[in-house]
């Protein structure tokens, strides 16, 4: 029988079975810019049936460029509830629960609680370096990726392999405003949705512990593998958790 999801179940590597993870899978998808907007589409499409979004952002005209689920008549709006009016246009079948809220030290352990796998779709250090030692900690899959001008890396953290820490992110000061083009935060923000549904459909992801780097101007693609450093902060505090 012909359904919205009739395409891709044909797929050996979905099937009945691989719909019915996705359809019970529940992410996190922190931001609902540049990178959550093709995330987010793409997930709400393929029917995975639980999102919670968390971003606190009112859509300006210079999202536009890029965040391709608002129009000007959005301009002054939350976004992460006018992205949920969109998406639930989208599919209806699928529970999205918004949060109007900064992710924080605090309200990151509730915002994870019950979560299968959290896509970070941010454009600060800071949220990504909380997200992923939560991430660390509770043993949940982190996707992320990130977008700068023509360029943009995207990765996987699993408890096993390098984090986001052991990578060299960490605390600086970033210009602000970034340049973003819009195609390269589509592409990025397309190769997160593909890792994310990967794993839910109980894949190894082949960018767990590597770095991807994506060049707009040359067309290439590089993926580098980063050994867990011994010395990252996020990965220490996991394992005296974890051996308590
Ligand atoms: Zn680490």
């Amino acid at each position: 029988m012909e359904n919205r999801y009739s395409r891709q179940i044909l797929l050996d590597d979905i099937g009945e079975l691989g719909q019915r993870k996705l359809n019970k899978a529940k992410v996190l998808v922190i931001g609902a810019g540049g990178l959550g907007c093709p995330v987010l589409t793409y997930l709400i499409c393929a029917g995975v049936g639980n999102i919670r979004i968390v971003d606190c952002d009112i859509i300006s005209e210079s999202n536009l460029n890029r965040q391709f689920l608002y129009g000007p008549g959005d301009i002054g709006k939350e976004k992460v509830f006018t992205a949920k009016h969109y998406l639930n246009k989208q599919n209806p079948e699928v529970i999205i629960e918004a949060f109007n809220d900064r992710v924080n030290e605090d309200n990151i352990q509730r915002l994870i609680d019950g979560i299968d796998i959290v896509v970070d779709c941010v454009d600060n250090i800071t949220t990504r370096l909380i997200t992923n030692s939560a991430c660390l900690e509770k043993n949940i899959p982190l996707v992320d990726g990130g977008v700068e001008g023509f360029y943009g890396f995207a990765t996987v953290v699993k408890r096993d392999s390098a984090c986001l820490e052991c990578m060299g992110f960490y605390e600086g000061n970033p210009k602000e405003p970034a340049a973003v083009v819009g195609v390269t935060a589509g592409i990025i923000g397309s190769f997160e949705a593909n890792e994310c549904i990967r794993i839910l459909l109980g894949y190894k992801s082949d960018l767990e512990g590597k770095f991807l780097q994506y060049d707009g101007k040359k067309q290439t693609i590089q993926k580098v593998h980063v050994k867990i450093d011994p010395n990252c902060s996020a990965h220490k505090r996991y394992n005296k958790l974890n051996s308590k």
